[in-house]
Formats: C-alpha cells, structure tokens, sequence
C-alpha cells in the first residue's frame, strides 16, 4: 500500500530521491495555494538542467513556439529560456513557485510523479512507444495556445486565459497527469494501426486518461486528507474528486460523477468516454463503502442501495453515521480511500497489455478491467459497468 507516499519518504535519507514542489490543484482553487513537497524517486545526480534526465527533458522555448503536430516534431531547435537548475543541495524545491523556471520543474515533477505511481501498478518501467525515434520525451514547458497535448515524442502545456488572466497548464496537475495517461496507454498497448469507426480506443484513451488522473490525484497525502476533512469521509457530495478536469483544455468538462450511460451519449469521444469514467468513479467509491463496513465506520445498508437513486433522508442518515466515524477514526478512512484507489488502478493498469488498440471496443476493454482485478473487486466493476449499459447484465 502506498498510503501518503509523500510523508512516508520525508525523513528518509539523501539517496532516497529528490524534492520538488507540487500543486496538486491549480494554485487558484481555493484551499491548493500552497504546493506539497514531494520525493521523487530519483537521484539528484541524475537529473541535469532543464530539468532532464534519461527519459525526459524540458525546453521552454524563448518565443512564441508553434504548437507541434503531424507534420511538426521535437526535438524543439529554437531559441530556449536558460534551463532551471536545483538550488545549491541539488534539490527543486529551492525554486520558486511564482518564477518562471517554475513552470518548467513542476511539469517535469508531475510527469514523474504520475509515471512513478503507473509503473507501480504496471508492476514494470514504460517504456515510450516512440523510443524508436526519440529516447526522450520533450516536455514543453509554455506554448502560447489554448490547449495541452501529448503526442509522438512529446507532451507540451499551454495556458487557458479566462478574463485576460493566464493559467499556464504547466502548473495544472490534473491536465498533465491526464496527458501523461494518453502517453502511458499507447506505451503499453502500442499504436492503433489504423482508425477504425468501429473500433473504441479514442473513447477509452480518454476514459483512462481521466481514471489516470483521478488516481494520481489522490496519492497527495495532502489532497486525500483535505477531501475527507471537508466531505467528513463522504463522498457521495460533490468533491475535488469530479472537479478534476475543471480547466481541461478537453472540449468539455468531465465528470468523474456524471450519471451517463452508453444510451446517452453521443459518439464523440469524450462524451463516449464519459459512462466508463462514471464506472471507474462509482467503483472506486463503492469499494471505500466495503472497507469502511468492513472496518465497522459505516453502516452495512450502505452496500445493499443503490446509491444512484438515494432518498435525501437515506442520504441525511449516511452522512450522520459517517461524519461521526470519521471523527472517531480518520486514519482508518484514508486507509479505505487508498485500498480503493489501489484495487482500481491495478486493475486498469494491468488490463492494458490484454488490449489490441486497432480493434478495441469499450465493452472489452470493460471486460479486460473486470479480468484483471483482484478480490471481490471484479464483481462490483461488472456492476457499475453493466450499469452503464458497457457490457450487457450477465
Ligand atoms: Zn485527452
């Protein structure tokens, strides 16, 4: 279990990795101003300026850079701003939040800190599907454009601007943690070899990117802590958890909560994504129900409802109830949150290699989620996807 795997780290010695600034929310979201202090695990030594290393590197171009595409690709040769570099203890963490080197160490400490928490459930290292080409992933740091992307060798941040005021995605957690999936997908699973209409993994891409991005969220210690204090361990309110794609530069917002199922949806892609997400999101929560009544923190009715079509009084009680344990035991309920969290991202990690991207459909993909998961895990994911009208009621 990788409960707060920031603290657990930070008495640890010098060899253990590297310090760096996280905001695990934009720093605008009230109650995220401040970053958390993470250890990444890999050493000072072997991280250059940039930052760089082995698998990545940062440019920030100097002037205004055309955003890559089919017929543009890294490595990035224009002008650069001077690289960022560790303060004198080789650490990140002497940098700034409000500099502009900033923008490049964060997003090079997101992306390590999403790779670091998928590799654990891979059980394996990524390896980029286009190593081949290029060893290294360029991140780019700053683009004057209203997007983010990842793509054949790079993953590039730009800025949302709402009112005149500019929002670097560089410093959105949520949006690179949501790229870094797209670039984790396509490394396990390879490149479609062609775009079938009928084939889902457009759809799926989407719907994994965003489960990528709901679990590596809740590895900040800080984040589950804050999410269970304002919700007093229910999350059955509305929460930081189906907030996450608030400033997505994705055509919508998604919902992690939304209550979609197939025959609602359209077939444009992240609307298609959206009942597999909700899926994910439900079976998450549902397994904290478990743990919790398992652990005698909440009542066992909550497990025999269903939830979606709760009465407000069912509702009132459960939150009582709830609120009480939480007092009582919050340890025990961050413990439940991260047992979840855990059981559904093993799963979907390791569903991947099972997957042939050129033919996929949403319902196999469910299928191999379902297959992959441990414990009583599979029967409530072949709940919740049966719900969604993803795979038929067996
Ligand atoms: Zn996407």
């Amino acid at each position: 279990m990788r409960l707060l795997r920031n603290e657990a780290l930070e008495s640890g010695d010098a060899r253990l990795g590297t310090r760096f600034w996280i905001f695990p929310q934009p720093p605008f979201i009230p109650g995220y101003e401040q970053p958390d202090r993470v250890w990444l695990p890999i050493l000072r030594d072997e991280i250059g300026p940039g930052p760089s290393d082995a698998l990545m590197y940062v440019v920030d171009p100097l002037s205004d850079k055309q955003p890559y595409g089919l017929d543009r690709l890294p490595p990035f040769d224009g002008a650069r701003r001077s690289p960022a570099g560790p303060g004198p203890d080789r650490h990140f963490d002497n940098v700034s939040p409000t500099s502009r080197e900033f923008l490049s160490v964060h997003a090079y400490a997101c992306v390590h800190f999403v790779l670091d928490i998928w590799q654990s459930y891979l059980g394996r290292p990524v390896r980029w599907f286009f190593d081949q080409t290029f060893p290294r992933l360029e991140i780019v740091a700053f683009v004057n454009w209203d997007n983010a992307q990842a793509g054949y060798g790079f993953l590039e941040l730009g800025c949302s601007d709402t009112d005149g005021i500019l929002r670097p995605y560089a410093l959105n957690f949520d949006t690179i943690a949501h790229e870094v999936g797209h670039l984790i997908l396509l490394s396990e699973t390879g490149v479609p070899a062609i775009v079938s209409r009928a084939a889902d993994f457009f759809p799926f891409s989407e719907a994994f990117s965003d489960a990528v991005s709901l679990i590596s969220f809740l590895h900040f210690g800080s984040a589950i802590d804050r999410l269970l204090r304002r919700t007093r361990g229910n999350l059955l309110l509305y929460n930081e958890l189906n907030r996450f794609a608030e400033t997505s530069p994705e055509a919508q917002v998604r919902l992690a909560t939304n209550f979609r199922r197939m025959s609602d949806v359209t077939g444009e892609v992240h609307d298609r994504a959206l009942p597999f997400v909700g899926a994910i999101f439900d079976t998450i929560v549902e397994l904290y129900h478990r743990e919790l009544v398992a652990r005698d923190c909440a009542d066992s009715r909550l497990l025999d409802i269903d939830l979606r079509g709760l009465s407000q009084r069912d509702f009132d009680e459960f939150r009582a109830a709830t609120a009480e344990a939480f007092q009582m035991k919050p340890l025990i309920f961050e413990l439940a949150l991260a047992s979840a969290r855990d059981t559904v991202g093993q799963a979907l990690g390791a569903s991947l290699r099972t997957l042939d991207p050129t033919t996929m459909r949403l319902d196999q993909a469910a299928t191999a989620v379902i297959a992959a998961a441990q414990g009583g895990a599979a029967e409530v994911l072949e709940a919740n996807f049966a719900w969604r009208e993803i795979i038929g009621r067996r």
